[in-house]
Formats: structure tokens, C-alpha cells, sequence
């Protein structure tokens, strides 16, 4: 029988390209939930993937029903935009614990296995040169830097997860993604300042003519990964080869794609100025420094660094992430400057 998926959040930027990669390489079945169809439509008709539009704090007895009737399921929906954290703490808070919550009870009820997606935010500002997912301490600041609410939310839930795993048996696997990035990650259309992740944000900056804005100057660095590295280590935890994902935590990145935000905004900006049609909005853009409590307010506080060590997932997964910082911004690039719907922005007409 083929293994059955269960994907809640499957239009969103992980859920999306997991199916495609899915459909086009295993012959298992999908079930999907999402509020929109924006990142699937490519793939609605396909037969072994059966969507319901809906909304995870709502149909709850469709899930309940999934959730028995399928073999792994990936509770993918979550708000992962720092901006909101500090804008909207609560309701950040009610969906990536509250609603999750309830699923993981009922993944525990019905003896399913789960994966589910931790973050590299439950580092916080440890400062070991590698996030070790058994040893690393998870370091968050003062309650009243509510940009950590996000990482107290996953935290909270790896430990319930993994309680359940000690006391009920729970069959589960927490992911760690390090600053994932590809085509469809945000909406780059959105001209709004800190709507989107930085990389996003900094594309959408240039294509409307906005100067980049480095927070606290952009000295932080990230690691970032290309979504289909992601996806390749996505598919072996699903497919669990002699149970190599069962019980495990996974950092999910790219430590050799470390770079400062500095040297992100450089390369995108050069980059962008390699597609002919953009090259003169490009050449216009600056890049600044802004203040962190002047762009995302005062409840804001960074981590300065956050570098993945990746062997639990070299030894268990037999993955290594494969492409290189260039290519990955190319290829994003490529699908959002050469993309027919999304070449035109305002300024163009
Ligand atoms: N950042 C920036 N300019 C922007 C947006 C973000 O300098 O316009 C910085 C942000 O302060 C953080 C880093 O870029 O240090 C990565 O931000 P992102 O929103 O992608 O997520 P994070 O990695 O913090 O979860």
C-alpha cells in the first residue's frame, strides 16, 4: 500500500514544493489542508493529491478523520515571520502552539507518526560557533522582547512532543530549518516593510525601487538553505528507512551558505542588476542601516548568528544540503524576475 501524507498547511512555502517533489518521485497519496490554493494550482488535479480548503482552527473533524486514515502527518501550519512576532504576538502564540496543540493530541490518540517542524529560533542567541540539536542550551531574552514568543512556542511544543515520545510512544520527528529559501516564500508583490523574510523583503525592496534597509547595520549572519535541500531530507524523514527519523531532532541547513545580512544585500542587489529589465531600478537602490527598534519596534532582539551542525542529518538521513548561496539567490531570483504573473509591478504601468 502506499504510504499515505497528511500535509495541514500544504499551499504554504515547505507544504507546496514537498508535494510537487512528492508526486514527481514517490507513488504515495497527499492529503492537503490550506485557506488558499495560490501555491498549488499547479498541481490540484493530479490524482494522488486530495485537497480541502480549510482552516486547521475550524475543520477539525476533517483532520481528526486524516489523521486516522493516513500513515505520517505534517502539521506545517505556522506564522514564521519575525515582524509578526512583535506585531501580533498572541495570535502567533493561539496558532503555532494553541491549534498545534490539539493536533499533536490527536496524532498521540490515533498512534500516528508525526514530523514536525521545529525551527533554528529555539536556538535563540546560544552562542556555540554550532547549534548542536542534543547539547546546544536554547537562549531566549527578557519576556518583554516579545520577538521570542515564536521560539518559546515551538520550544514548548518540541518538549510536549518529546514527552510524548518518552511516555506515550509517540512516533515522532522535530525538523530544525535554518533560514530556508526559494521560489515562493513570500510575496514579493507585497511593497510593505517587514511583510516578508529578509530575502523576500530585500528582492521586493529593490523591484520597487525602496532602498535595502540592513538592521542594526547587518553584521548578523544566517545560514541560508535552498528549499530543495530541504525537501531531499523532508522525503527520507518521511520515508523512515528502518526507522533512521524515529525519534529524533534534525537541523535542517546549510552551514557553508553562512553570510552576513551585509553581504546578502550585495549579492542580491548585484544579482538583481543582471536582468536586463530591472538593472536601472536596481542601479538607484542604496543600501542603509536602519535602527532594529525603529524597523520592527522594541520588542525586537536579534540573534546574531546561527550555524546548524548537520551531523545528526549526515549520519541518519545520509544527507548533506548541496547548493551553494549563489545558486539558490539565482534560482529564486529566476522564478520571481522572469515569472510572467509577477513581472509587472506598478511602477511598470
Ligand atoms: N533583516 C534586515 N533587513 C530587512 C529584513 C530583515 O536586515 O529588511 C534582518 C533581520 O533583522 C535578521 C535577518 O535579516 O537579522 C533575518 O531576518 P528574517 O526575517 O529572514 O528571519 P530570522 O532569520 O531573523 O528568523
Amino acid at each position: 500500500m502506499p504510504l499515505k501524507v497528511l500535509i495541514l498547511g500544504v499551499s504554504g512555502f515547505i507544504g507546496n514544493r514537498l508535494t510537487e517533489v512528492i508526486l514527481e518521485r514517490t507513488n504515495w497519496e497527499v492529503y492537503g489542508m490550506d485557506m488558499t490554493t495560490d501555491k498549488i494550482s499547479g498541481i490540484l488535479s493530479d490524482k494522488r493529491f486530495h485537497f480541502f480548503e480549510g482552516d486547521i482552527t475550524i475543520n477539525k473533524e476533517w483532520i481528526e478523520y486524516h489523521i486516522r486514515k493516513c500513515d505520517v502527518v505534517l502539521p506545517l501550519v505556522a506564522i514564521a515571520t519575525p515582524a509578526l512576532y512583535v506585531q501580533d504576538p498572541l495570535r502567533v502564540f493561539n496558532l503555532d502552539f494553541m491549534a498545534n496543540l490539539e493536533i499533536i493530541r490527536a496524532i498521540v490518540r490515533h498512534k500516528k507518526r508525526v514530523v514536525f517542524p521545529s525551527t533554528s529560533e529555539v536556538y535563540g542567541m546560544c552562542e556555540d560557533p554550532e547549534f548542536n540539536e542534543e547539547t546546544s542550551n536554547l537562549v531566549l531574552g527578557p519576556i518583554h522582547k516579545q520577538r521570542w514568543i515564536y521560539s518559546c512556542s515551538k520550544q514548548l511544543l518540541d518538549r510536549v512532543i518529546y514527552a510524548h515520545g518518552v511516555q506515550d510512544n509517540l512516533n515522532y520527528t522535530l525538523i530544525r530549518p535554518f533560514n530556508w529559501i526559494g521560489p515562493k516564500l513570500d510575496n514579493i508583490m507585497d511593497p510593505k516593510e517587514g511583510s516578508s523574510r529578509v530575502l523576500t523583503q530585500f528582492i521586493s525592496n529593490v523591484i520597487h525601487g525602496h532602498d535595502i534597509k540592513l538592521v542594526d547595520g547587518g553584521e548578523q549572519h544566517r545560514c541560508f538553505t535552498y528549499i530543495d535541500d530541504g525537501i531531499d531530507a523532508l522525503l527520507k524523514i518521511i520515508e523512515n528507512k528502518d526507522d533512521c527519523a524515529s525519534r529524533r531532532i534534525f537541523n535542517l541547513g546549510n552551514p557553508e551558505n553562512d553570510v552576513s545580512i551585509k553581504t546578502l544585500a550585495h549579492l542580491v542587489l548585484d544579482l538583481i542588476k543582471t536582468y536586463p529589465r530591472y538593472r536601472e531600478r536596481a542601479d538607484k537602490v542604496s543600501i542603509v542601516s536602519v535602527d532594529s527598534e525603529k524597523y520592527y519596534g522594541k520588542s525586537y532582539q536579534d540573534a546574531q548568528a546561527r550555524v546548524p551542525s548537520i551531523k545528526m542529518a549526515e549520519t541518519y538521513l545520509d544527507w548533506t544540503p548541496k547548493i551553494d548561496l549563489k545558486t539558490a539567490l539565482k534560482k529564486t531570483l529566476d522564478y520571481h524576475l522572469k515569472h510572467p504573473d509577477e513581472s509587472l509591478t506598478e511602477e511598470d504601468n
